[in-house]
């Protein structure tokens, strides 16, 4: 999708601190970091939000979550523990259109809920 800003992430047309790559997913640092490590995961295929996962498509969910332990070791949280969000709409606060988990570690939170 040309307009999408995690698509042109993936594509290098906007440059970012690469985590993790592979043939399915791309994974970052957030520009804007919540925790000491702040990875944002996304599926290379173009997906909005949770809303938009179907049958056809979330086997790019699964191959962000497979990916998800590899990028744990890399950021060194994967023994200490992390916390997986992702934001789906305007309640939500999600703010780039393109399915995208956050990987948040390094900091004693607790539970959110
Ligand atoms: P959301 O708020 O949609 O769940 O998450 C979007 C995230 O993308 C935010 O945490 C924000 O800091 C991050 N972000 C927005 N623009 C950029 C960018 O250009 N580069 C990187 N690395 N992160 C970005
Ligand atoms: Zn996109």
């Amino acid at each position: 999708m040309t307009d999408c800003l995690f698509c042109k992430i993936i594509a290098g047309e906007v440059p970012s601190t690469k985590v993790y790559e592979n043939d399915k997913v791309y994974a970052f640092r957030d520009i804007a970091p919540q925790a000491p490590e702040h990875v944002v995961i996304v599926p290379k295929t173009h997906i909005a939000c949770a809303n938009e996962i179907t049958a056809e498509n979330s086997r790019a969910v699964a191959d962000v979550f497979e990916a998800i332990p590899i990028i744990a070791k890399e950021v060194g949280v994967d023994k200490t523990g992390y916390r997986i969000v992702n934001n789906c709409g305007a309640d939500a606060g999600q703010t780039v259109l393109h399915l995208h988990f956050h990987l948040l570690g390094g900091t004693v939170g607790g539970k959110m809920y």
